[in-house]
């Protein structure tokens, strides 16, 4: 395994690979990795020849009263991972190699950036798409793994790949969830044990609201998860929406795959989750 800080290194070395007919997997992370992180890079290791995995905690998508600057870090643990993942390339650039003082462009994608989480983060689907764009031109990857968890940023990507003719494809991945059903996130590492135990409530609750959704109204499945929500002590819900699967509209009766979407603080820690749902044909 090489581990590559530089941009321009990390270019020529898998432009090499281009060359060599090898196709490359890139999966793009913020480091502090877990489960969910492994079961991308598990995905790529069987599909690619070459894994690419970069480690960037992006300044750009973060807001100013956000976490950037307490976001886990945890690098020889990640390496470890890396290592025992059989990854080829770790790429791990300093913030100054991807976000010069000078740098000015930035890439958005209209609409899809500004509802659902993007109402609560403004910039912040601006700053992921710009720093995957990015990635994608210094990595050449044929394939990029997202997870489901961040359903909106997996969404926005395969909208900025399709409007700017990516050669990229991208590969949706399961939620990765912890026995009590909690969707495993580095920032988990923020909830102390008791807010850990409350926000295991979340999945629960939208467990429950797919089995409902079989059988009951899309506004009756949402009053219920609203009001089971807002029984979670110390929590604050950011929102709690039904979109369509395929482009994130807002669904109504007629809409048979949507997404139940939620964000929601734990205390000091916001946590989002989701779940897929369909109707039942009668
Ligand atoms: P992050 O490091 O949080 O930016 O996440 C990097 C990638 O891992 C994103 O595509 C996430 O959606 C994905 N990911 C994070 N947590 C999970 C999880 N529990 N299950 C599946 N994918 C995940």
């Amino acid at each position: 395994m090489r581990i590559i800080k530089n941009t321009l290194q990390m270019q020529k070395i898998a432009l090499g690979h281009i060359k060599n007919s090898d196709e490359i997997g890139l999966v793009p992370t913020m480091g502090a990795l877990h489960e969910g992180h492994i079961s991308l890079i598990a995905k790529s290791k069987k599909r690619d020849d070459i894994t690419i995995v970069s480690i960037f905690v992006n300044p750009t998508q973060f807001g100013p009263n956000e976490d950037y600057l307490k976001y886990p870090r945890n690098t020889k643990k990640d390496l470890e991972i890396c290592r025992e993942s059989h990854v080829d390339y770790v790429f791990m650039p300093l913030v100054g190699d991807m976000f010069p003082a000078n740098h000015k462009t930035f890439v958005e994608v209209e609409i899809l950036q500004d509802i659902l989480c993007g109402k609560f983060r403004s910039n912040h689907f601006r700053g992921v798409v710009t720093v995957i764009v990015k990635l994608f031109n210094i990595s050449y990857a044929d394939r990029s793994y997202f997870g489901m968890k961040d359903f909106q940023q997996l969404k926005i990507i395969e909208k900025m790949v399709k409007d700017l003719n990516f050669r990229t494809k991208i590969i949706p991945c399961p939620i990765v969830r912890e026995e009590s059903g909690l969707a495993i996130s580095s920032r988990n590492s923020y909830l102390s044990i008791e807010e850990k135990k409350t926000s295991e409530n979340i999945s629960r609750i939208l467990k429950e609201a797919s089995e409902d959704f079989k059988i009951k109204d899309l506004n009756f499945v949402k009053e219920i998860v609203l009001s089971k929500l807002k029984k979670i002590p110390e929590s604050k819900i950011d929102y709690a929406e039904v979109v369509d699967f395929n482009d994130l509209s807002l669904a109504d009766e007629s809409t048979r795959k949507v997404v139940f979407a939620i964000a929601v603080w734990i205390g000091q820690t916001r946590l989002i989750d989701n779940t897929i749902m369909i109707k039942q044909t009668k």
